[in-house]
């Protein structure tokens, strides 16, 4: 649905360049809700408002369900913007329109009837649960409302993909939860396709399909929500995972106060564990002391976290590792 490839994008500041998108290449498939995780100044907004070309692509290719964008004039861009619906953290909701002139609005410019647009309003507000707030004003929604507003204005004109920059990052733990829920009930109802810019790793792993990690401009790490998060091979991701709450990223473990060799473990079915590491304590002469544990629910899969100090020879440990290695567990020293 979505192709980029090779997407650079400079900025001329002051004298000198800077590539703020360093050649980045990525695919998304229809129905899909694909991550862009980074911390600020990455490049996650370059990318995608290269896709929708409110910034022009320095070089490379970008392809929406076959079309390429980058080569459109400005005429054609008009037209292939309506397949291209995009929500913001500060939701951009005009201030002095009701909620129905808000979400009539991309409607109107694309001269739709006027009861036309009213049976999609009425639709669209239905969609959002919003009915009772029709002739409501922004500044007397709550965010999470706004947002929904947003949405339904971003999708009135159904287009085909929908782009979220930083889209729950203004709300609370509950309104984000809520938005989450609106964007996945539209990818299933609808069809859509979804990119979603976020720095909140919670947010991603509830939504997303796939993620991409960006640093520097460069997507420095890619895969399915599941295995990013059992086996992150960078360390920016691992540093993104540690930061969800109650995980046990072991800084409260200080390895020179214990005897033995600290793992952190990551598992993909708990149902595993237990054996795993009986199996391992009985093959090799090792003893396994449990310190911290947790599972965490990704996108409806769990993943296991486990920190364990092991004790024995360095040799038995070596080899122990390797076993929990070869039974798909990730084991990372601390
Ligand atoms: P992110 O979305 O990951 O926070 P951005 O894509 O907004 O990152 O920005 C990436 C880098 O590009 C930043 O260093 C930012 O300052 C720079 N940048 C973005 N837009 C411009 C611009 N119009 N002019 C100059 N530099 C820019």
């Amino acid at each position: 649905m979505i192709d980029v490839k090779n997407l650079v994008k400079e900025f001329q500041v002051e004298n000198h360049t800077f590539r703020a998108v360093d050649d980045v290449s990525f695919h998304v498939d229809k129905g899909e809700i694909y991550g862009i995780i980074g911390l600020s100044g990455a490049g996650k907004s370059t990318v995608v408002r290269c896709i929708n070309r409110l910034e022009e692509p320095t070089s490379g290719r970008i392809t929406i369900d076959g079309v390429n964008i980058t080569a459109l004039n400005d005429k054609e861009l008009l037209g292939e913007r309506k397949d291209i619906g995009m929500i913001f953290q500060s939701f951009n909701l005009f201030h002095q329109k009701t909620v129905y002139e808000n979400i009539a609005y991309p409607l109107e410019i694309m001269g739709v009837e006027k009861s036309e647009i009213k049976e999609r309003v009425m639709e669209l507000l239905k969609f959002i649960d919003l009915e009772e707030k029709i002739n409501a004003y922004p500044s007397e929604m709550s965010g999470g409302q706004k947002q929904r507003v947003a949405i339904a204005r971003a999708i009135a004109t159904k287009p085909k993909i929908l782009l979220s920059d930083e889209g729950t990052s203004a709300l609370d733990p509950a309104n984000t939860k809520q938005i989450i829920a609106l964007l996945k009930k539209i990818v299933k109802e609808m069809g859509m396709t979804i990119i979603m810019i976020t720095h909140q790793m919670e947010v991603a792993k509830d939504i997303c399909d796939r993620i991409a990690v960006m640093e520097d401009g460069k997507i420095i790490e890619e895969n399915t929500v599941e295995n990013l998060f059992r086996a992150p091979k960078h360390k920016r991701t691992l540093s993104f995972i540690q930061t969800l709450q109650d995980e046990p990223n072991g800084d409260i473990l200080n390895p020179e106060d214990f005897e033995g060799t600290l793992f952190r473990l990551t598992y993909k079915d708990e149902s595993t564990k237990d054996w795993i590491l009986n199996d391992c304590i009985k093959k090799y002469d090792v003893n396994v002391n449990v310190l911290a544990g947790k599972i965490n629910t990704i996108n409806e899969s769990a993943v296991g976290y486990l920190i364990i100090e092991m004790r024995g020879e360095d040799t038995e440990i070596l080899l122990a590792k390797k076993y929990l290695e070869e039974k798909d567990v990730n084991v990372e020293v601390m």
